[in-house]
């Protein structure tokens, strides 16, 4: 059986020593005024590499004593306790440990990935040493095979809620919700296409916000196309990768008409809907209609669950058929099977399918479940209205909106007798490419976010 064992460094750099991270507070334009961007945090001071020597411990192991280094350790039966420079500290369980050696053996840097197989991971290991060493953690295994860790890599990765809050939002911003007052961003196309620096903060905005409206693009097509070939590609659909909305005699989506769109959310006919939707104005109807509604669906779920909550209790439990069937670069029949509402894991909405002109009239409920869901629909319905706000776009605007969560609509408009063609151009981009971008930039300008 392991003992119980601590290992001590001492710590020979006073707290004050620790830099604190320097606030820097951007601010980007919003509808003529001054909002603030995010709060953007400098990195920390590069972590010293000299080892520090204490004299007046002399018992003591001699590390680094950096503020993300380990300065203690504390092994038990299952797991071995760390603390770290900054008076942070975690638990490490030694299967974690096991399974995420850095060694060559065991992973592969440059492709960062594991190549410890799980067939060989031992539940109940436990090391036959673990020391403190070099502000990190060197831990021998029964079969003589050593892993080191560094302390900066064992911070990064610490079981505690302020590294996992810290991750949740690297891997996904917080959104901020919003209501009928809103005014949507609004962003010069030209720089982001310049500058990693704008091309950064207006993916911050549209993460944060959901909506943003490029201006003073281009009023030819292929606007859209420049700056998504910037960072990514464009996802493609049945109806190819790049299409115009414009009114034709036999459509074969409604988005192709000038009748009223209803606020949805684009192709919840796919198994993964596209993550955002970009809508370029090259022509706009002159004269009444042609707008677009827009709405926050997270904001209106919260409100929905505030409300009703056994509406809301409805919508994230009802799964409904979506379909589109034609013909377009090939014949398609697509179904899927969505929930209105989908949680994350924590239990917030997250995503949102909504779009009446798709839901198929085929449903997999019982009779009194499909009046449940018409009640729960209607009254979801009716909030997504009433926090909605209405945009229409110039020539030249690109509105890009996330489509997880902003639902858009259309008013009607009449460009047949009115004979000034209204001519959109749309494509789709996922969030997998705009976050990786987000987070590559975040590195490559050392900017950090909270
Ligand atoms: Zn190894």
């Amino acid at each position: 059986m392991l003992g119980v064992r601590v290992f001590r460094a001492t710590r020979c750099v006073p707290a004050a020593a620790a830099v604190l991270p320097r606030e820097v507070a951007p601010t980007v334009r919003k509808a003529g005024v001054s909002l603030p961007l995010a709060r953007v945090v400098a990195p920390l001071r590069p972590l010293t590499t000299a080892a520090i020597r204490c004299a007046h411990a002399p018992n003591a192991q001699q590390v680094e004593t950096g503020p993300l280094e380990v300065t203690e350790s504390l092994a038990n039966e299952r797991k071995v306790s760390v603390v770290f420079g900054d008076k942070s500290s975690s638990s490490f369980p030694y299967v974690w440990l096991r399974e995420n050696c850095q060694c060559r053996a065991c992973f592969n840097k440059i492709a960062i990935a594991r190549t410890f197989l799980v067939e060989d991971l031992d539940l109940d290991i436990k090391p036959k040493d673990v020391q403190v060493t070099d502000g990190g953690l060197t831990v021998e295994w029964p079969d003589g095979h050593v892993s080191s860790f560094d302390g900066p890599w064992l911070h990064q990765r610490a079981f505690t809620q302020e590294a996992r809050e810290r991750q949740r939002s690297r891997y996904m911003l917080e959104k901020v919700h919003w209501g009928p007052e809103f005014q949507v961003p609004r962003v010069e196309y030209r720089p982001i296409m310049e500058d990693d620096r704008a091309l950064l903060e207006w993916i911050l905005l549209l993460e944060r916000y959901g909506v943003v409206m490029l201006e003073n693009s281009s009023t030819k097509k292929g606007a859209i196309n420049d700056l998504i070939n910037h960072f990514a590609f464009v996802k493609g659909t049945h109806y190819g990768t790049d299409y115009e909305l414009v009114t034709n005699g036999t459509p074969n989506n409604l988005a192709y008409t000038g009748v009223k769109l209803g606020l949805h959310t684009d192709l919840p006919y796919y198994e993964l809907p596209p993550g955002t939707t970009w809508l370029h104005c090259i022509q706009q109807h002159v004269g009444e209609g042609g707008a677009n509604d827009v709405t926050d669906g997270l904001n209106a779920a919260k409100v929905l669950r505030e409300r009703h909550p056994h509406h809301f209790e409805t919508l994230v439990n009802t799964n409904l058929y979506f379909q589109d069937r034609g013909f377009e670069i090939y014949q398609f029949d697509k179904i899927t099977k969505m929930r209105t509402i989908e949680l994350d894991d924590l239990g917030n909405p997250n995503k949102i399918h909504l779009a009446s002109q798709s839901r198929d009239s085929i449903m997999d409920l019982d009779s009194d479940g499909v009046i449940a869901f018409y009640h729960a629909l209607k009254a979801f319905n009716h909030i997504l209205y009433e926090l909605s706000i209405r945009v229409k776009t110039t020539p030249g605007d690109i509105l890009v909106m996330d489509n997880t969560r902003v639902l858009h609509g259309r008013t009607y408009f009449n460009d047949v007798s009115s004979n000034s063609t209204r001519r959109i151009h749309n494509a789709y981009v996922d969030w997998d490419e705009l976050r990786s971008t987000r987070r590559v930039l975040q590195d490559k300008l050392n900017v950090s976010i909270t």
